[in-house]
């Protein structure tokens, strides 16, 4: 099947709104290097392997429990995996998680899981559809694994990615140079800088590698769901907050959520997605803040880390909140808005993979849920 077929390239390229919005909101990848690929409180932590079991510099893979592995990225070393995920093995079968930001990436991450276990991995999840989680697809699809993902995401990366392929690059960035051009300031033009890198990496990246889409929807009508690896139990779940088709995997007996990027660990959420629920992302940290105090949550993007990065990121919330409200009751029109938050002392060291991803998009959506109330 031609999976271009339902999908008109010219239509979505003329598409000007939707295209204006994807430049005003898209963003950067995230090349800010991460100190450390664990939080330093919880490197005694006795889940957590010393060393890591593989190390590429672009990313690590350390052991986290018991079959449990984390795969965690640093962008300042190359956009192979982008982002973090892992897998976990039973002594039946196990389940590699992501397929990261190009097919290299997830093949390292499958030469890590054969040299760690000889149990095969007959699945793949996606915790959802984004570029920097699903462009490694095909290399799934060439070995015969099947991938899983929320029912949404094959419908979402056709959508979004795959219409670019082969489509005019110059054409595609034209708006976010338009954008620097027509900066009001020097800070909004750094801001536009930023989102022209992202945008470029994004079009390359989703250009370079073909995908493969998931064969194994899952309903999130259906969730949770449990999995059994011939282990411990497996949950998989659906929350609400990042994209649309976020779902995590969690291992309750070992206190062990992989979270996607529904965290964000030591960097500013990427709210970007049209599906992007900031109030519902709340409601969803405040659910993960209820679970045992000692649970590992493995981020989408940055370290791994305990309760005080959930703590941390609820901060992060409230603050995006508190400056959106502000501005609005003093009537800043939303484009200067988005340009004039301002990163607090606590977050200065946080990774901002780009302005228009991150805080731009936060900003829009916290102004929107205030019109809609
Ligand atoms: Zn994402």
């Amino acid at each position: 099947m031609n999976p271009i077929a339902p999908f008109s390239r010219r239509q979505f390229l003329s598409d000007a709104s939707r295209l204006s919005a994807l430049y005003a909101l898209a963003g950067s990848l995230p090349f800010s290097a991460f100190a450390s690929s664990v939080t330093p409180s919880l490197l005694d932590d006795p889940r957590i392997s010393r060393t890591p079991v593989a190390d590429a510099g672009f990313a690590s893979v350390r052991k986290i429990g018991d079959g449990l592995y984390a795969t965690i990225s640093d962008t300042s070393k190359g956009i192979v995996t982008i982002c973090n995920g892992g897998f976990l093995v039973g002594k039946d079968a196990g389940l590699l998680l992501e397929a990261y930001g190009s097919v290299p990436g997830a093949a390292f991450q499958m030469d890590t899981y054969r040299k760690a276990t000889k149990v095969p991995a007959p699945n793949a999840l996606l915790t959802h559809y984004h570029f920097d989680h699903s462009t490694g697809s095909a290399f799934y699809g060439a070995n015969g694994i099947q991938l899983w993902g929320h029912a949404a995401v094959p419908k979402r990366i056709m959508e979004s990615y795959v219409v670019l392929q082969g489509a005019d690059r110059a054409a595609f960035l034209a708006p976010a140079l338009k954008r620097i051009k027509d900066a009001k300031n020097e800070i909004a033009r750094q801001h536009a800088q930023g989102d022209l890198g992202a945008i470029s990496n994004l079009f390359d990246l989703v250009n370079k590698n073909p995908y493969t889409l998931p064969d194994h929807p899952l309903d999130p009508a259906k969730l949770p769901m449990n999995l059994d690896l011939g282990a411990c139990p497996i949950v998989i779940e659906h929350f609400p907050g990042h994209s649309g088709t976020d779902l995590i995997v969690r291992v309750p007996d070992q206190k062990v959520v992989y979270a996607g990027d529904l965290v964000f660990s030591h960097a500013y959420p990427a709210c970007f997605d049209e599906k992007c629920t900031m109030s519902g992302w709340r409601k969803t940290l405040q659910t993960f803040a209820s679970w045992d105090k000692d649970t590992l949550f493995v981020p989408g993007h940055g370290p791994v880390c305990g309760q005080e990065g959930i703590r941390d990121l609820r901060d992060l919330f409230d603050d995006l909140y508190l400056q959106a409200e502000k501005m609005h009751q003093a009537g800043v029109p939303l484009p200067d808005a988005t340009d004039q938050y301002v990163i607090p002392e606590k977050f200065k060291t946080y990774a901002v993979f780009a302005w228009g991803f991150c805080i731009a998009g936060a900003i829009s959506k916290i102004y929107a849920e205030m019109v809609t109330g």
